[in-house]
């Protein structure tokens, strides 16, 4: 049966601007990094994304690589994007990445511009679409110089195959130097991607300085830590986990989730109880507190985690007491 989005999919959500750009993006966006790949299955897939749009998550964040095996998630999510979600092309904000390794050779890696042009032009293929909304290179690349990799972003968006372009994992001073040379190229930074979460807070070191300077967005990754912030290690590891399915290609594994983990998660489950938030919510929340933050990209193994997701930008204000009480937890 054809899709047919929910109505009043644009009230159940805020839409934050993205640094001083034209751009709005949800508060919580959807990450297709795992569950997407070709052994996850399709209906579920795709009921996870009719889920997210019908709820107001317009941003689908995808990249190269991602799968298993690397590109599979672009092709399921091409192949759903055929069947429901092509007349809604306008409404949506899709974004792809290179910058890891993709394919065999020296020219399937970090960040040359041959690599860059060619992998969007393969996600494009895999995605079935003319262009995406944002590109990003992936990580800094050590030995390409900055001008090269910058100018690539550059062509990609007066060729356009790509609208904006973002940057992910660089550090603050990689981040400034590539701000700057984009700004004088003529294509700005719309958005950093980082990691955030309350376990992994190096972004608070200089990175979301820079973006307030910049006036660039920001938008973050595995701020539910792929789980550990979420009530569902305490009592055990759940088969159909991240951790119980034995993932590989960076999946958080069982030698994480250590005693002192643990609890950690007690303590804060405790916290997000009586602020009537799951920990899941509690942890969203806590990075959407800081308006600098554009929007945090959930992952979601189900439906139900992109609801429960969902409910959480509806309350981000934390008292000073609260803040009080998680930083002496995370500083155990
Ligand atoms: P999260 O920290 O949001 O972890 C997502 C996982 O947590 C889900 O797959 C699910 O795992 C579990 N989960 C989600 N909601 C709940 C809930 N309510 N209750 C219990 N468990 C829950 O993010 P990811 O690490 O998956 O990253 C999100 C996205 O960020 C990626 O898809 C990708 O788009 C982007 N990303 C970018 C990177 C980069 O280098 N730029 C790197 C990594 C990610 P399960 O149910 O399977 O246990």
């Amino acid at each position: 049966m054809a899709y047919q989005p929910d109505e009043n999919r644009y009230d159940k959500i805020n839409y934050r601007r993205c640094g001083n750009s034209g751009v709005k993006l949800p508060s919580i966006s959807l990450g297709l990094w795992h569950n997407f790949g070709e052994t996850d299955d399709y209906e579920n897939c795709r009921n996870i994304l009719h889920t997210a749009f019908d709820n107001g998550i317009t941003h689908f964040d995808l990249a190269n690589n991602y799968g298993p095996p690397p590109g599979a998630a672009e092709m399921t999510f091409g192949k759903i994007f055929k069947q429901d979600f092509k007349p809604l092309r306008d409404e949506l904000i899709i974004s792809s990445k290179a910058g890891y390794q993709m394919w065999d050779g020296p020219y399937g890696d970090w960040g040359s511009k041959k690599y860059l042009v060619a992998s969007l032009d393969q996600s494009l293929k895999r995605m079935g679409l003319d262009y995406v909304d944002i590109f990003y290179h992936h990580r800094p690349d050590p030995e390409t110089p900055l001008e090269e990799t910058m100018s690539a972003l550059d062509l990609i968006v007066r060729q356009g195959k790509a609208l904006y372009v973002g940057l992910s994992n660089y550090k603050p001073h990689e981040a400034k130097k590539a701000i700057d040379m984009l700004r004088r190229l003529g294509t700005p930074c719309l958005i950093i991607q980082p990691r955030y979460s309350m376990f992994d807070r190096w972004v608070e070191d200089g990175l979301l300085d820079v973006l307030e300077e910049e006036k660039v967005g920001c938008i973050t990754f595995s701020s539910l830590a792929q789980g550990l912030l979420t009530n569902k290690y305490l009592h055990g590891i759940p088969e159909d986990s991240r951790v119980g399915r034995h993932l590989t290609n960076g999946a958080i594994t069982q030698s994480q989730i250590t005693e002192e983990v643990l609890n950690k998660v007690k303590q804060l489950n405790e916290i997000a109880a009586k602020r009537n938030q799951t920990l899941a919510q509690m942890a969203l929340a806590w990075v959407l507190k800081d308006n600098r933050i554009t929007s945090v990209i959930l992952g979601a193994s189900k439906t139900k985690q992109v609801i429960e997701g969902i409910e959480a930008s509806k309350n981000v204000e934390f008292s000073k007491e609260e803040l009080d009480k998680i930083d002496f937890i995370l500083h155990q």
